[in-house]
């Protein structure tokens, strides 16, 4: 797998509504359940690509969400492992369909391609994207 750019990842985004809209319209979370198997095949696969990931998934798993929150890093680099951002799951949701990983950096950036390199152009993003909606977002960047 690689890593995605700005061109790849609107493609991706396209793609991923227009199958979320024929799964919906032909029925297919009734029919096409996905195996336990190819859930803990695809987990695998994760943790081996992202360890970094992984790491700082536990060293902040001692850090209790507020109610109705999620832990979010926008960093998964060593100082920032337990740097973490509460948010509601539909947030995160709609904030990773904008954020390109860069594992060179261990950082996210915008979906325009910009590093975001402190937690406060993360929190700005963040208050960005939960202002507006899909197609505003699109237009902004193409
Ligand atoms: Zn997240």
């Amino acid at each position: 797998m690689q890593e995605l750019t700005t061109k790849a990842k609107l493609a991706r985004i396209k793609e991923n509504k227009r199958t979320r809209e024929r799964n919906k319209r032909l029925n297919y979370s009734k029919t096409r359940l996905i195996s336990k198997e190819y859930r803990k095949h695809s987990g695998r696969k994760y943790k081996v690509k992202y360890p970094e990931k992984l790491e700082a998934h536990n060293a902040s798993r001692h850090i209790k969400s507020p109610a109705g929150k999620q832990k979010h890093h926008w960093s998964y680099n060593q100082e920032h492992k337990t740097d973490v951002i509460f948010i509601s799951k539909a947030l995160h949701d709609k904030l990773h369909t904008y954020l390109i990983y860069d594992s060179k950096f261990n950082m996210y950036r915008t979906i325009g391609g910009v590093l975001l390199d402190t937690r406060i152009k993360h929190n700005c993003y963040l208050m960005m994207i939960s202002d507006i909606n899909h197609e505003q977002i699109l237009k902004l960047f193409m």
